[in-house]
Formats: C-alpha cells, structure tokens, sequence
C-alpha cells in the first residue's frame, strides 16, 4: 500500500484557488503523445494535478506543468496496488480545491473504473468532465492494417477482460468460438491458457488467429502473430503491455509498409 498526505496543503503544485476546481477524467491514448485528442493535450498542460495510471507513459507526463503535482495511483493486475477507495478520496480532496486531470490511460471509459470514480465525486459534489481516448483495441489494429470489424465476417466485437475482480473473467464462450467471431481482450496475457481452453472447449478451432500486440503505439511496439493454441507461448516473453485480438491475423506484408508511412 502506498500512501500519499492528501490534506498537506503546502503540497507543491496544489492551487487553492476553487474557481477551477475540478476533476477532468482523460483518456491518454495507448501511449504515443500524437495519439492525444487536443483537448486532451489542452487539460494536462494546464492541470494543478495529475493523477495518473501505470500505462500512462513519460513522454505523455513530459506535457505537465513543471510545478504541477503528479501522483502515480498505478495497478498492476496481480501485484499490490492502490485501493480504489483511497484513489476515490484522492479526487475528491484534490477536485474540491485544484484543477486535477485523471489521466488514464486508453479510454477512460473502458476497463477504468471510471463509474466508480465519478460516483465518489457526485456524492461529493465536485464537478467533473470527460475526455475520450483512443483505447488499446483500436490502436493495436491501427498497426495491423485489418479493421475490428469485417462485412461478410463479424457483425459485432466485444471488448473483454482476461481476469476481473474474482480471477480469470468468465465470457460467453458459446459466442466467442463461433467461426468469425472477433474480441479484443485486455488484461489478458496470465489468462492465455484459460482462454484457449474455455474456447476450444466451446468448439473453437486450433488455428483461429490470434495476433497479440504488445506496447501498442510505443517506440517498441511489436506485433505477434499466434493462433489460439500456441497462443500462451506466443506470450511467454511478453513483458509489456499487450492486447490479444481473437480471430484476427495481420494483413500479409502490410503492417511494415504502414509503420514507415507515419
Ligand atoms: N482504458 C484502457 C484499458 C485499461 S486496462 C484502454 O482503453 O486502452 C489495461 C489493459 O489495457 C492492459 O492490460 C492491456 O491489455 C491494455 N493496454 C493498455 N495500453 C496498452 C498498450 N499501449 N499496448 C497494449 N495493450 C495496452
């Protein structure tokens, strides 16, 4: 457990000034600065405060205020982390009185929690606001030169957690091993095994493609074409932060010749 003084009020960077007291949550994209809406952009150069998430990367912290107060509220999917609860009084301590960017990473609207963070200002009072990002599916496709939907392959996509507050997250597997079925599964890489299993189980073939892409966006991003059953080797020396996209293969030869055209 981490703790930080939330009332010390020589707290560097911490305006007093309620006028623009506020919370704006952000969506910081999957990494890549470019990938920032301008609003976003906007928001966390003028911030009093940024509380931020792990996947936020430095070149994105980089457009802070020099004097702005950044605190780390990280994740990790299995290590110690920070309790939601004290994140929630965090916002609400700092919003009452600062001008405060939630910066999460992707969209913060999907896989962060946002529901429960802006309860805690409503009941609280503190005025809020959001701000869309690019989230790691749509991202990670960019780099594959396929789309996440297909006429003719799949009419729907389902955006899944490998793991929720109980453990490995149970699907609709009935519907997710049909041929042609399409879902991007986040937090995925510890439950690589449980996937191919509950899904095989459920008929989906050995070959279904499965393409894991790893830093999306980043300097490192790297592109890992699998398929459902080799899919936990694929992932055995994935270190970084990775989106697994079931029944989707890159497109042959292109994703090179995309990258270089940036
Ligand atoms: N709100 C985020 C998701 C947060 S959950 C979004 O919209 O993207 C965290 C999971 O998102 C990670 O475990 C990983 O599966 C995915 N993710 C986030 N950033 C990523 C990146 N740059 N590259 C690959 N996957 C990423």
């Amino acid at each position: 457990m981490r703790h930080f003084p939330i009332s010390d009020p020589s707290n560097k960077g911490t305006k007093r000034d309620s006028g623009c007291a506020h919370v704006h949550f952000v969506g910081a994209g999957p990494g890549d600065p470019e990938l920032l809406t301008l609003r976003a952009h906007r928001l966390i150069g003028a911030a009093d405060v940024v509380i931020h998430d792990r996947l936020v990367t430095q070149e994105i912290l980089d457009l802070t205020r020099p004097d702005a107060l950044l605190i780390d509220v990280g994740k990790t999917g299995f290590g110690p982390s920070w309790d939601q609860g004290d994140i929630n009084d965090l916002l609400v301590t700092y919003g009452a009185q600062a001008r405060v960017v939630r910066l999460k990473s992707g969209d913060p609207a999907v896989f962060g929690r946002l529901d429960e963070e802006v309860a805690a200002l409503d009941s609280a009072g503190v005025a809020y606001d959001v701000t869309p990002g690019i989230t790691a599916a749509s991202a990670a496709v960019a780099g594959l030169g396929v789309s996440l939907t297909q006429r003719g392959r799949n009419a729907g996509l389902r955006i899944v957690t490998g793991h929720d507050a109980k453990g490995f997250a149970e699907q609709d597997w009935r519907d997710l091993a049909r041929p042609g079925a399409v879902a991007a599964i986040y937090m995925g890489k510890r439950a690589a095994r449980f996937l191919t299993g509950r899904l095989m189980m459920h008929g989906a073939t050995a070959d279904t493609p499965v393409s894991v892409v790893e830093n999306v966006s980043r300097s490192d991003e790297r592109i890992i074409s699998s398929d459902l059953i080799g899919l936990a080797d694929a992932l055995e020396d994935v270190t970084g932060p990775a989106v697994l996209l079931l029944g989707i293969a890159p497109r042959a030869g292109l994703p090179a010749a995309l990258r270089e055209a940036l």
